[in-house]
């Protein structure tokens, strides 16, 4: 998309203890300088390591998020972590709605929508993650969850300033498998389509990242399709190096 600075996401996971902090400090010093300037970075680790990651990235551009957020500032929700403490710990975005939510924890639209609320009332930018099963795709309903989830899950308030959509099949998240560049193609122009439908300007601008298998040997191909905004890189995002490869795409 012309006129936006691209997002390269790095999603942790579950994945992370103390001693993986150096791959973090690796990763801010590693995104400091020129690079920064072309592309913008956050990495998500796990909420135990926010806020010493936040620490060790302060004098870096790399940007630190939540992985999930409650949609309440605070309650009696035991073992929730709410937005306001994720923005607390001075970091700038959280993810929302990625799949392994949605089915682990049966997230539905509204539920993603609201949390995402909840993110950019307390000043975080959210990262909405939409796409489709395989049974989905196998069914040739591709088209239809994404409109579906682009309805239901990004919120009246969302700007480009501080909403990305990623656009991760759930078939290719950590599978090794990806779609073809045109089916990529054809989601993110689809994605694109609703998003200005629904929030003209703002969503003509709005960031979209694929996700799902991306490593840096097949990131150069992707971040060259149309409406391509970036990546959410999961699994290559745990190793400094491997994340570090995937910004010799730009
Ligand atoms: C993800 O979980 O957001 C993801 C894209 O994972 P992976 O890169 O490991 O497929």
């Amino acid at each position: 998309t012309p006129d936006v600075r691209p997002l390269v996401a790095g999603n942790w996971k579950m994945n992370g203890l103390r001693a993986a902090l150096d791959e973090i400090k690796q990763i801010a010093d590693g995104v400091d300088g020129s690079l920064s300037e072309k592309v913008e970075t956050v990495l998500c680790p796990p909420s135990t390591l926010l806020y010493v990651a936040t620490a060790l990235a302060e004098d870096s551009p790399l940007q630190i998020g939540a992985q999930d957020c409650h949609h309440h500032n605070s309650g009696a929700y035991t073992g929730d972590i709410s937005a306001e403490m994720i923005a607390d710990l001075f970091a700038s975005h959280v993810i929302v709605g990625h799949s392994e939510r949605r089915k682990d924890h049966a997230e539905s639209d509204a539920l993603v929508c609201a949390k995402a609320e909840a993110a950019l009332n307390v000043g975080l930018q959210a990262i909405i993650c939409v796409g489709e099963t395989q049974a989905e795709r196998d069914d040739g309903q591709t088209l239809e969850v994404l409109a579906r989830q682009i309805e239901g899950s990004v919120p009246e308030g969302a700007r480009a300033e501080n909403t990305i959509i990623a656009y991760e099949p759930v078939w290719a998240i950590g599978t090794g498998l990806t779609p073809t560049t045109g089916d990529i193609a054809i989601a993110h122009e689809f994605l694109r389509a609703r998003l200005k439908e629904r929030l003209g300007d703002e969503g003509a601008r709005m960031r979209i990242l694929y996700g799902g298998s991306v490593k840096p040997s097949n990131a150069r191909e992707i971040v060259a399709i149309a409406h391509v905004d970036g990546v959410l890189v999961g699994g290559a995002s745990l190793k400094a190096t491997d994340f570090l490869a995937i910004f010799g795409a730009y």
